[in-house]
């Protein structure tokens, strides 16, 4: 039995797939890219030598100039490619078209730039007559300009009526393009940008312009690439729960019911969110973190933590919170191991320690705090500035933060703000204003003696307070 199908693997990460991609795609990809070149790097050697080798023009495209050569391998492969009639990539001559810009790259007759088809089929005439064939637009320009005509292009002899006013048109319609000084661009028209080898590739696989995986992120996660795949299943439902087991197996399959808790369905949503276990897991993680989250709402709670390390660390605790579910799901219905809540909660600080410290985010002293106070046990980078005031009980929470800066003058540069909330994370108050701080570490005592005054004048003076803080490293 598979778990996910071949297509939904190969897909790139950013789409929800594991990246293992589809070889014969990415060959052709590869190849494609050739082609493109073969247009946009017409000066370079290599380009010059096959032409000589094959006897091309430099105008010729690749489905002309190639048709019925001895080719070898990989031009055959080429070959076969920009003539094909694969509706999905498409790579004739047509499907480019250059984007003007000092018309040196772009050959008059030959190329497409501004209208949907090259001057030699919209003036066959004039091409019949016209003497440099393989002029570049630049140069055609420039020589117009000078000579106030084309007639050095055409035939020596003089032009005829009907050949004067198609001459007209074509320099109309060629002076109503601006040349600037920027290189050409060559633009697959498929895509509207120069051809790269990834928007090939996701032509073929269809997945050109599809939006990206919600959950792409999991692979951003600093957690073991064992708990990215297991995230990776569990977000594309590819997680052999029972509900999974019963839909893939069929009628041989003995129950789709949550074996914790007998009372639903084994899914996803209710493994890690609705079962009893989940809430003992979830609940104790807003209690130790003092968020509040839902199972909707869990990826937006990152905006509640400050600075980057907590992020990081909050990401790696939802990553773990998820596995500890996991492990012990299974652990009680392959062992018959029933995991109590204290030993559920005790698993996800014990785990998330070791992997916020293996990833330098916390001290390796760090027991107490990280169990009371996490957020504040996370190392700052410059680790100044915030200072949590917290309650284990009820769940107060205070920010503050003092900035102070040298003043060049003798006007004041320094300010004080701060915030408290409670468990669910609602503002109790905020403050924020000018200090008179004469250096830094003042600076935060002057903030922290705010908080502690307007707690002092609050009702909240009853309630009990744990402080963690952290000296500003000053000189
Ligand atoms: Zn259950």
């Amino acid at each position: 039995m598979h778990l996910i199908s071949w297509k939904k693997i190969s897909l790139r990460k950013e789409y929800g797939g594991l990246d293992i991609s589809n070889i014969q795609s990415r060959n052709k990809a590869l190849l494609s890219k050739w082609i493109s070149r073969w247009y946009s790097e017409r000066s370079s050697k290599w380009n010059q030598w096959i032409r000589a080798k094959y006897h091309c023009h430099i105008g010729d495209s690749i489905e002309e100039g190639l048709l019925g050569k001895n080719l070898s391998h990989m031009m055959s492969n080429i070959f076969n490619l920009a003539s094909s009639n694969d509706l999905r990539l498409r790579l004739n001559h047509s499907d480019f078209r250059w984007s003007l810009g000092d018309g040196s790259q772009i050959l008059l007759w030959f190329d497409t730039w501004s209208s949907s088809l090259p001057l030699l089929k919209l003036f066959p005439k004039l091409f019949s007559i016209s003497l440099w064939k393989f002029s570049s637009l630049k140069i055609f320009i420039t020589l117009f300009k000078e000579y106030g005509t084309c007639s050095t292009f055409l035939r020596k002899i003089p032009l005829r009526e009907w050949e004067k006013v198609e001459v007209t048109k074509l320099w109309d319609f060629i002076s109503s393009e601006k040349l600037d000084n920027s290189p050409d661009q060559l633009l697959w028209i498929h895509s509207g940008k120069p051809f790269i080898v990834k928007d090939g590739y996701n032509v073929l696989e269809g997945t050109l312009n599809v939006p990206r995986w919600d959950f792409y992120f999991i692979w951003k996660l600093r957690v073991p690439p064992k708990v990215q795949i297991f995230l990776w299943k569990v977000f594309t439902n590819s997680l052999p729960t029972a509900q999974f087991l019963k839909h893939r197996i069929g009628s041989d399959f003995h129950s789709a019911m949550c074996k914790w808790c007998l009372t639903h369905e084994e899914s996803v949503e209710h493994l890690f969110w609705d079962c009893e276990i989940a809430s003992w897991a979830w609940n104790f993680v807003r209690k130790w973190w003092g968020l509040n989250f839902t199972k909707h709402s869990i990826w937006n709670s990152f905006k509640f933590c400050s600075g980057q390390n907590t992020k990081i660390a909050w990401g790696t605790i939802i990553a773990v919170t998820y596995w500890i579910i996991w492990l012990a799901r299974n652990s009680f219905i392959f062992e018959g191991k029933r995991t109590s809540k204290k030993v559920l909660e005790f698993t996800i600080l014990h785990r998330s320690r070791s992997w916020c410290q293996a990833l330098n985010l916390i001290s390796s002293k760090v027991n107490l705090c990280w169990t009371s106070n996490p957020m504040g046990s996370i190392l700052r980078p410059n680790k100044v500035s915030q200072i949590g005031v917290y309650n284990n009980h009820r769940g107060f929470c205070g920010f503050i933060d003092g900035s102070w800066k040298k003043a060049t003058d003798q006007g004041s540069s320094c300010g004080v703000g701060g915030y408290l909330q409670d468990i669910d994370c609602n503002l109790l108050f905020f403050f924020s204003g000018p200090s008179t701080a004469s250096c830094a570490l003042v600076c935060e005592y002057n903030a922290l003696f705010f908080l502690l005054k307007s707690i002092g004048d609050s009702p909240l003076i009853h309630k009990k307070f744990t402080f963690f803080f952290e000296l500003p490293r000053v000189g």
